[in-house]
């Protein structure tokens, strides 16, 4: 690696500070990002600083064991989430993670965009899983990825932010610009009566593109799994798979009460 790439390298890590900040990604001194430079060498952004405004002096440089290697700065506890990405996705060279407001709203209401909606969404990221509660920094974090990891490149994290990951820096953090706005056009969506999902077959035609974009990892597969609150689980028009939702549940119930209480009075009246 020579000496004019990793200080680029620095250079473009600041850039995408700037852009998170820029765009609302992140409050304070939160979010962090890394990228994979080598077998074993990560340079991460450092802790307890605005992402917006990083010189390429403040980049740290790990091992993936995350021990220091150089920099006068620390990264992030939240490092061990990047560390066990590069373990577990060699195709990976660049995790970027952030709060964005709108998304983690969804992650915040126990809400995941795995919803079959846009065609770019589907064909970019294949879908965008919720990952269960874990405390930031801790161990449990990574662990929390695990089950998606394989499958996705894009995650929420439930109560927390989101994560997205890419063969370089700017696909990765490109990612989360696209679930930032499609969490928003969701929203958008959701408050004029609810998103149309695309049906089945459309959706497989879509995994269909990304399989011809030579997008490496595997493809989620092609079953729209909705956790909307419309969503009815087996019985749902849009997906038949999904899990049903509470609020779809509770309306399914008051549905048959109601149409149990109508045949009775109905049978009692005819009498
Ligand atoms: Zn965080």
């Amino acid at each position: 690696m020579s000496v004019t790439s990793e200080t680029q390298w620095k250079q473009e890590l600041c850039e995408i500070g700037r852009r998170i900040w820029l765009r609302e990604y992140v409050a304070a001194n939160d979010g962090n990002f890394s990228l994979r430079i080598s077998e074993n060498e990560v340079l991460a952004t450092p802790t307890g600083m605005s992402k917006g405004f990083l010189t390429p002096d403040m980049i740290c440089k790990v091992d993936m064991e995350a021990n220091p290697l150089e920099g006068a700065y620390r990264p992030s506890s939240e490092i061990l989430i990047h560390l066990e990405i590069y373990r577990q996705r060699p195709d990976v060279k660049a995790v970027v993670h952030a709060h964005p407001p709108t998304a983690t709203g969804f992650a915040a209401a126990g809400l995941s965009l795995q919803e079959c909606v846009l065609p770019e969404v589907i064909v970019n990221l294949g879908g965008v899983p919720l990952c269960p509660y874990a405390l930031p920094g801790s161990p449990e974090l990574p662990e929390s990825l695990k089950d998606y990891l394989h499958q996705y490149d894009a995650f929420l994290l439930a109560n927390h932010g989101a994560v997205t990951i890419g063969p370089d820096l700017f696909a990765a953090y490109y990612k989360m610009e696209t679930i930032e706005h499609f969490a928003k056009i969701l929203l958008t969506a959701r408050l004029l009566g609810g998103a149309q999902g695309l049906p089945t077959e459309r959706v497989q035609e879509l995994y269909g593109l990304r399989e011809r974009f030579g997008l490496k990892h595997p493809a989620a597969p092609p079953v729209c799994v909705p956790r909307s609150p419309t969503c009815m689980g087996e019985d749902c028009p849009v997906c038949g798979v999904g899990e049903p939702s509470p609020a779809a549940a509770e309306g399914h119930t008051r549905e048959l009460v109601e149409r149990i209480t109508r045949e009775v009075l109905q049978s009692l009246r005819s009498r």
